[in-house]
């Protein structure tokens, strides 16, 4: 039998590398244990839903056509309410991402002459278009719907004054982004967002809080609708569909606003009562079932990458001794080289696809080329081991992902050997 370091040097990663990597592992274990703790709480709490749903065997035969009497997808969607502590869910494969889940949900709660406030800044990138601040087709202002931001303080935190400010008899409903996504500010934690929708609530007991939940799923023990927030929304191929899920998103909340959404997502008249989930169920339990561990996976790998790159004399976002509420982190790399051999190395790690190199491209709305890596089973998903970043200062690579830490960490070592071959480090 060959050993660890023989394994690691067969795939292309030198001792130096793999030493380095295991320096650092020694010196994260209190916080991976941590991590392991949280995974285990809702590995429970998944686990408990499950059995007091009474999931069995046949709910994971599939419905075709208008998908009627669909026990699974039904039971599918009583578990995840259990799991967030909500009143209802509606969890699809018709709802092809997150913005999609998320135009829905907002979509279905607003009408025209509404208000729509973000209280944490600009929201992510897609929901510009959702919302109409950049003009779009179908955007909810052409609609009649207005949009009013309060943006963080410098430091991050919320600023109650402005917020305040921006409520008027109009605002209907606020959208809370949970992760930072790929902006800077740092991501919320639960409990921040349960203090947020406190005086949100206090000031106008009707407002719809929705949390953009997107990447944040499992990353601790308790979900945003138990601290108050009315609907909570993300994508299946990030963490809640725990690698498995092939496409789909979900909305969870109260009854009242998921019943909104399913009248938008299909049709008024038809609501909940349609959609066929076409041999999908089974996949969508199992991937759910995973998604407690699979996240706590891709945290230490941004924990183990945060770390590394730290010792490499890199400014990391957030630090790697900071708590996390999100799968993701940020590295600035100052070179385009240096981004360029990263990317590389996360490409080269990769399951599929690994033998391609990734090259900057002028992706539609950004204002530089972008340089993506990924090698997934699953197009797009973000849950497993990814990388991408824009071609301008500070050269910053987004990281995210890992269907296991063993894998994570071997695409962060992959990474530091390409950036030693390509000589833009030295060690
Ligand atoms: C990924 C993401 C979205 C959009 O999801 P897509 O599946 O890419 O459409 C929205 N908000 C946040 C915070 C995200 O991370």
């Amino acid at each position: 039998m060959e050993s660890l370091e023989t394994m690691y040097q067969n795939i292309g990663i030198d001792k130096k590398v793999l030493e380095l990597g295991t320096e650092v592992e020694a010196s994260l274990r209190d916080r991976f244990e941590k991590i392991d703790r949280t995974a285990e709480y809702n590995q429970l709490k998944v686990l408990h839903a499950m059995q007091k749903n009474r999931v069995a065997e046949a709910h994971f035969s599939g419905s075709t056509g208008y998908g009627y009497n669909d026990l699974g997808r039904e039971t599918l969607e009583a578990v995840y309410a259990d799991v967030f502590h909500a009143e209802a869910a509606l969890v699809r494969p018709q709802i092809t991402c997150g913005t999609h889940a998320l135009n829905v949900a907002l979509a279905a709660n607003l009408r025209p002459g509404d208000e729509l406030l973000s209280p944490v800044g600009k929201p992510y990138d897609t929901l510009e278009e959702v919302i109409g601040i950049r003009e779009s087709k179908g955007s909810l202002k052409e609609f009649g719907i207005t949009y009013a931001q309060a943006d963080l303080k410098p430091d991050g935190s919320f600023d109650f004054e402005a917020i305040e400010g921006r409520l008027n008899d109009r605002t209907k409903l606020a959208t809370i982004q949970r992760s930072k996504g790929y902006a800077s500010r740092p991501t919320l934690s639960v409990s921040r967002i349960g203090e947020l929708i406190s005086f949100l609530k206090e000031k106008k007991p009707d407002i719809i809080c929705m949390v953009d939940n997107c990447y944040g799923e499992f990353s601790e023990e308790t979900e945003p609708t138990e601290v108050g927030a009315d609907m909570c929304v993300g994508s299946l191929i990030k963490n809640p569909g725990g690698g498995l899920a092939p496409c789909g998103g979900y909305i969870v909340g109260k009854e009242a606003c998921i019943e909104q959404a399913a009248y938008r997502l299909s049709s008024p008249g038809l609501g909940k009562e349609v959609g066929a989930s076409l041999g999908l169920n089974q996949t969508l339990f199992q991937g759910f079932f995973l998604a407690p561990t699979v996240t706590a996976g891709a945290i230490k790998g941004a924990i183990f990458a945060a770390s590394v790159y730290e010792r490499l004399g890199f400014p990391v976002y957030p630090s790697s001794d900071t708590a996390r509420h999100d799968i993701i982190q940020a590295v600035d790399l100052g070179s385009p080289e240096a981004l360029k051999a990263f990317c590389l190395g996360i490409q080269a790690a990769a399951p599929v696809d690994s033998f391609v190199t990734p090259e900057p491209w002028p992706m539609p709305g950004y204002d530089s080329d972008v340089i993506m890596a990924a090698g997934a089973f699953i197009q797009g998903s973000s849950i497993e081991l990814s990388a991408d970043g824009p071609l301008k200062p500070p050269y910053t690579v987004f990281f995210q992902g890992g269907l296991t830490y063993c894998h994570a960490k071997t695409g962060i070592l992959f990474s530091v050997q390409k950036m030693l071959d390509k000589n833009v480090i030295s060690f």
